[in-house]
């Protein structure tokens, strides 16, 4: 045995009392240590793995025990007043004890609870001081890796590699739970922020260069459970039961920000995220709010792009009225397309003949030019299904006329497709749009909010403990 050994057993678990100095606890995890590190050398079988993984086993209880009594100290040291309004606490009853998990295991802290005759409410202030507050008996580290492991993969998922990774068991139902109550109170910490956003004047920044900002929108939907066992009833009354709903989606960027990797590979360095299932009254105000945090306040101009649906535009008239418009380039190139199909059917040769002059003329900016062509092949059309496919691309072309001036946009350095949008929902679709998958309303509107915190590099925001920037990493 080493010379420095005081009274370890490697081979053991140290389940030490609390009792013990940390000097000594270190003393026996630097001990326990140095036999992990003799017996790698030793056993063939063993890689640098099997000593990292025993490591943090031989120094897991120094920390656990150093946890433990840190949240002591900070409960002692809190003063009895209630977190919410300050106002001194009456009735104090010291010793109260909460046993909450740990990123280094189980700990007991003692506090001391009090009634606030303001509020009428029985409080902790030292839950509030630890981080404990929102949480059903865990850590704020803990709290923070259940949010972020569940807004990133099935919780199912989460819970096994949550264990694998950090040693910290929290059972699948459990972590639903928790990661649900982080995202609601990150919606509620939303809802703050758009608030500052929407009533807070514009800094006045001294910007070198007048930018553009870039406002683009699409939405996806999501399978919902809610009402589950309820169909044939709902059926009963005449009523389909709706599974899918909407979840609209939004980003915004400078047009500055815009610009290309080392490698060629198109990138935007700073651009806001967002994504509810609260309907388009919920994405008008918090898209808005977004866009003001942004730069929106300070922008030379503002240009909304999207597909052809509706909701987009009536949102941009009502929340961005000062904005240009452009309808997505490849959504126009596909309504061009199914003319041609209805036109020309299986005949694939002629169909090309006739669709390549008229994208370029689209391309071209020329959409007065391509209507016309569109309303000259409807009027030789015999009626029928093609007829009335084809009449209702041109009032599509009709509709949209002044949102395709493509070649200005392309002159201008602007985007005239919706592609990073649709990016966003690709990448939200990988999360919330699994085989088998069902949502609830509440659940998946928390999760989006957490997905949006972490792509917003907010995270901090809801974890002050950590410094993690999604983006610079
Ligand atoms: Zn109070």
């Amino acid at each position: 045995m080493n010379e420095t050994c005081i009274d370890c057993n490697p081979s053991q678990s140290l389940r030490v009392p609390v009792s013990e100095p940390l000097a000594v606890l270190a003393a026996r995890a630097g001990c326990a240590l140095e036999h992990s590190i003799q017996r790698c050398t030793l056993a063939s079988d063993q890689n640098l793995g099997h000593l990292e993984m025993q490591a943090a086993q031989d120094v897991q209880d120094l920390l656990r025990a150093a946890l433990e009594r840190g949240a002591q100290a900070k409960a002692d040291a809190t003063p009895p007043l209630c977190p919410v309004c300050q106002q001194k606490l009456t009735r104090l009853s010291a010793g109260q004890p909460r046993t909450f998990e740990t990123r280094y295991g189980t700990i007991t802290v003692q506090r001391t609870r009090g009634y606030c005759k303001r509020c009428r409410k029985w409080r902790v202030p030292a839950d509030t001081a630890l981080g404990l507050e929102e949480s059903a008996g865990y850590s704020p580290a803990v709290q923070e890796m259940a949010a972020l492991l569940a807004s990133k993969m099935p919780v199912e998922d989460a819970s096994a590699v949550l264990e694998h990774l950090t040693g910290v068991k929290v059972p699948r139902a459990t972590l639903d739970r928790e990661a649900r109550r982080q995202g609601e109170r990150a919606q509620a910490v939303r809802t703050e922020l758009d608030r500052q956003a929407a009533t807070q004047k514009p800094q006045l920044e001294l910007t070198l260069e007048p930018y553009q900002m870039i406002i683009q929108m699409d939405a996806w939907n999501i399978r919902e459970r809610d009402g589950w066992g309820q169909s044939a009833a709902l059926r009963r009354q005449g009523q389909e039961p709706e599974r899918w709903h909407w979840v609209y989606t939004g980003t915004v960027f400078r047009l500055d920000h815009r610009g290309h990797t080392a490698g060629g590979r198109a990138v935007i360095s700073e651009r806001g995220f967002v994504a509810t299932r609260q309907g388009i009254d919920a994405l008008r105000e918090q898209l808005h709010a977004e866009a003001l945090r942004r730069g929106l306040g300070q922008a030379a101009s503002a240009l909304v792009i999207g597909d052809g649906a509706v909701w987009i535009w009536r949102l941009a008239d009502d929340r961005f009225p000062q904005a240009r418009q452009r309808l997505d380039f490849y959504h126009a190139v596909q309504h061009l397309a199914a003319v041609g199909r209805a036109l020309f059917g299986e005949d694939k040769e002629k169909y090309r003949a006739w669709l390549k002059p008229l994208l370029q003329q689209l391309k071209n900016g020329s959409s007065i030019k391509v209507i016309q062509q569109l309303e000259e092949a409807l009027a030789q059309m015999p009626g029928g299904t093609a007829e009335q496919a084809v009449a209702r691309e041109v009032a599509y072309f009709h509709e949209h006329q002044a949102r395709m001036d493509y070649r200005a946009g392309r002159r201008a350095g602007e985007p005239i497709g919706s592609g990073p949008v649709e990016a966003t929902c690709r990448q939200t679709q990988c999360r919330f749009k699994r085989p088998g998958q069902f949502w609830s309303k509440r659940g998946d509107e928390a999760l989006l909010c957490l997905e949006m915190f972490w792509r917003n590099d907010r995270w901090h925001l809801l974890f002050p403990h950590t410094t993690f920037n999604p983006a610079k990493n």
